[in-house]
């Protein structure tokens, strides 16, 4: 190892950005040089997605740019892609040059599974990113305006949402109440769109007690979704979809939110995985490499017998464990254990709903929605402190 260890973070989602402000802070001058290397050039709040996506909020309100959230002198910012994480020559290759690293975060995000449905792939859209919520926007509008310009077929307005977990949920929520607005802005009776929300699984929401799941079905029914439970899809064609039942919906709009994996580029590298994701040690390090520690959706950290869903709560927790641990490495110290604390779950089901349980306590309808807000303004609170709730916060 040189004499300055470089600190290399892959990623600068919810995991990458708090590993960089918490060794930002704790590391001392000339004590490491950290490189944090992302896509793009700002940060995404993955959690608000589901808004851009159905046009009930702005996307400037969901990214916030990088640079505003580290000290650029203390972390270099690399605007590139990785490409190649190479174990052996401790190197990453982007897409314009290559780092050396004496310790690697990797933070890169998951990626949207499809479990091998026909055709889910190359015919369905998904919420993952800035760019693809800004795709699915403009498509949905779209769509409305062929409507009106074709021989109105219906499958231009009806809409196909695949997974009624978290974030399937919370997009059909924002799409019903974005729908009565597209009619008006296109003269479209509203009673002619449908919204369909899929699910192989029996029940929506899973990991929510029964009686708040009843609650969001029905919130969301009288919003007008339609819900086709314990259903699979079984293709996604360029006309729609199949179901397991038999019945086709016509749909030129799919959008998949059925599953997430770990990122591709972990496979590649060599890591032993589960659908792109690594079964870390107690320390957040890949196993057999002391230097490299995996957090957020590409890990996997077990609760008993069975793994903690990938989510923006756990890889917060992560991105500052491995950056202490980090830190305490360099130095010579103990490393910290990781403990996931678990601070409550909250779904939006649009505009003034939602569903809640904190502690032992649930919550549903208005209260549950400003918990979510809370759970937002907390969030960019930690990560840009008071402006950044001013300038992108949403308030009660
Ligand atoms: C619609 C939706 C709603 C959700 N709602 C909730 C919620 O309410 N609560 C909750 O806790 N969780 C929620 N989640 C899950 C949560 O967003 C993820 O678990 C969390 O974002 C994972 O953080 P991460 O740091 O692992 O990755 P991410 O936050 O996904 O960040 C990964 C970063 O890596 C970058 N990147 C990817 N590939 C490359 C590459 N090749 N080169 C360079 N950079 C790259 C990306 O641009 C991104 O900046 C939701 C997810 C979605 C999609």
């Amino acid at each position: 190892m040189s004499s300055i260890p470089k600190i290399v973070i892959l990623g600068a989602g919810y995991g990458g950005i708090l590993t960089a402000q918490r060794l930002q802070k704790e590391l001392n001058y000339n004590e490491a040089d950290v490189t944090l290397v992302n896509k793009h050039d700002y940060h995404y709040i993955t959690t608000h997605l589901h808004m851009p996506a159905a046009g009930t909020d702005s996307i400037e309100n969901t990214r916030v740019s990088i640079s505003k959230l580290i000290d650029e002198f203390k972390i270099d910012l690399v605007k590139s892609s990785v490409q190649e994480i190479r174990l052996h020559d401790k190197k990453v290759i982007l897409e314009d040059g290559t780092l050396s690293y004496d310790y690697l975060i990797i933070g890169l995000g998951g990626e949207p599974e499809t479990f091998g449905i026909p055709g889910l792939a190359e015919h369905a859209m998904s919420i993952r990113s800035i760019n693809s919520v800004r795709l699915i926007r403009e498509h949905i509008e779209y769509q409305f305006a062929l409507y009106k310009n074709e021989r109105k077929p219906q499958e231009r307005i009806n809409f196909v949402v695949g997974g009624a977990g978290f974030s399937g949920i919370e997009f059909v929520a924002e799409l019903a109440d974005r729908i009565p607005k597209l009619c008006k802005e296109f003269d479209v009776d509203p009673a002619l769109v449908n919204i369909y929300n899929v699910e192989a699984a029996p029940t929506a929401l899973p990991g929510f007690a029964p009686e708040l799941v009843e609650y969001a079905i029905d919130v969301l029914k009288k919003k007008g979704v339609t819900f086709k439970l314990g259903v699979a899809i079984k293709e996604c064609t360029p006309n729609g979809v199949l179901l397991s039942t038999g019945e086709e919906i016509r749909s030129a709009t799919v959008v998949w939110t059925g599953g997430i994996r770990g990122n591709r580029l972990i496979e590649a590298a060599g890591f032993e995985t589960i659908r792109g994701r690594v079964k870390v040690d107690e320390y957040l390090r890949a196993p057999g490499y002391e230097n490299i520690y995996i957090i957020g959706d590409n890990s996997l950290v077990y609760n008993g017998d069975r793994p903690y869903p990938p989510t923006a709560q756990i890889a917060m927790q992560q991105g500052v464990c491995c950056a202490q641990n980090i830190v305490s490495a360099i130095r010579g110290k103990e490393l910290r254990k990781f403990e996931f604390h678990h601070k409550g779950t909250v779904a939006s089901l649009g505009k003034g709903a939602g569903i809640a349980v904190v502690g032992d306590k649930t919550y549903q309808g208005w209260k549950a929605a400003q918990l979510k807000k809370l759970v937002d303004l907390r969030y960019l609170f930690i990560i840009g402190g008071i402006t950044l709730v001013l300038k992108k916060g949403r308030f009660l």
